[in-house]
């Protein structure tokens, strides 16, 4: 046999191998989709799930099981897993924790796209959805029923902001055997302790704070239940939730900082919003460590801290084409969805037309607050005002 590799196989099999001995603070980018075992045996042998060996690209890398391992530890979890965006996150839920003639509950202010899928998931797949009043707590036991499988709870809720008693909810839905998922995104898994407060499972869209750079999209469930978590790892296997290596790099990287650039953003929104609550044009500051938000003692009992993003509620007085003036006027602040990065966002939203119990008044307007020069984002405030 002629040893001397041709063109076709000297280009994809070498005998050169790096230098060993390299060490550095970054994970390595590992892509794969095909894996390498090292004989049939091991091919044989080799399972996924319990993430004893490498298998295939989807199911992990070396870089995925970094960032698993980094999310379960500051959720104080003992299994994490990642999806392509939060949403996803939520999708392995559903599809994996659901059956046919299942019910479940979702608060009313829970994350829109959240809602519209418990939606789909009503009108389609022969499943009971019902919205519940986020400030429940306790009470939610009483709409639980044989079938209720799943409870979701988000904490504080998406827009409206309003803080559930997560405990009470809890212990509520366990007395009578259902599971309690809860979106944790908030907090970014720093400022409230999921487990400590009784969630089956916790939620995170690392797209927010962890990754910091506007720039990624990312999803984690992170859970202490061996069985949740086959049942969850299963679905997510099953529905192709694999996640790509640069991906989870840029989250790595963000995560770092968390700490830092949370407590940064904790300070500045919440120096934004004693300014705004201070303004004739704004009727309530709803940011939970704020007395007008309602479940704000919650906060304060179950909160290690708060994030850079609250609502406000203008004036009743103010109509929709003013506040989006208002809107329209900033400078510094972007319109767009999403938050968590450096900048300063702001979003108008029709809040009546989406939620079912909410009762407040005025138009609504959301805000991230970045990491920009607090005075500067006054400023800007304060001159976008005088357009109303
Ligand atoms: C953004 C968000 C999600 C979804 O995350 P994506 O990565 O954008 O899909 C889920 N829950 C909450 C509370 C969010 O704010």
């Amino acid at each position: 046999m002629d040893n001397k590799k041709k063109l076709g196989t000297l280009l994809n099999h070498s005998d050169y191998k790096p230098l060993e001995g390299f060490e550095a603070f970054p994970t390595p980018i590992h892509h794969a989709s095909t894996v390498l075992f090292k004989n049939v045996a091991a091919m044989r042998t080799s399972t996924w799930q319990d993430k004893s060996a490498y298998t295939y690209g989807l199911h992990g890398t070396p870089t995925t099981f970094t960032l698993e391992a980094r999310v379960a530890e500051i959720e104080n979890g003992k299994h994490c897993i990642l999806a392509p965006s939060g949403l996803a996150a939520i999708t392995i839920v559903n599809f994996g924790l659901l059956r046919t003639g299942d019910d479940m509950l979702i608060p009313d202010n829970v994350y829109g796209p959240n809602r519209d899928m418990g939606n789909w998931i009503a009108r389609d797949f022969g499943i009971t959805v019902r919205f519940y009043d986020p400030m429940i707590g306790a009470g939610i036991g009483d709409l639980i029923q044989a079938n209720t499988k799943l409870v979701w709870a988000e904490t504080p809720g998406s827009l409206t902001m309003e803080v559930p008693d997560i405990l009470a909810i809890c212990k509520a839905a366990h007395e009578k055997g259902a599971i309690v998922v809860l979106d944790n995104t908030w907090g970014a898994g720093i400022y409230f302790n999921s487990f400590e407060h009784g969630a089956d499972i916790s939620l995170q869209a690392l797209t927010k704070y962890q990754s910091g750079g506007s720039d990624v999209l990312m999803g984690a469930l992170i859970t202490n239940n061996d069985d949740l978590y086959y049942r969850l790892s299963t679905a997510h296997g099953r529905l192709g939730m694999g996640v790509g290596p640069d991906d989870v790099y840029l989250v790595l990287r963000g995560m770092q900082s968390l700490k830092t650039r949370m407590e940064a953003h904790d300070v500045a929104a919440r120096k934004i919003a004693a300014w705004l609550k201070a303004r004739p044009e704004i009727s309530k500051v709803l940011h939970p460590a704020f007395s007008d938000c309602p479940g704000h003692d919650v906060w304060k009992r179950d909160f290690t801290g708060a994030s850079g993003l609250f609502s406000v509620l203008f004036d009743p007085r103010y109509t929709e084409a003013q506040t989006d003036r208002f809107v329209d006027s900033l400078r510094y602040f972007k319109i767009g969805y999403s938050w968590g990065g450096s900048h300063s966002l702001c979003v108008p939203y029709r809040i009546k037309t989406m939620h079912q119990f909410w009762k407040g008044e005025g138009e609504l307007v959301r805000f991230h607050i970045g990491l920009e020069d607090t005075q500067d984002l006054i400023a800007d405030l304060e001159q976008a005002l005088t357009k109303l």
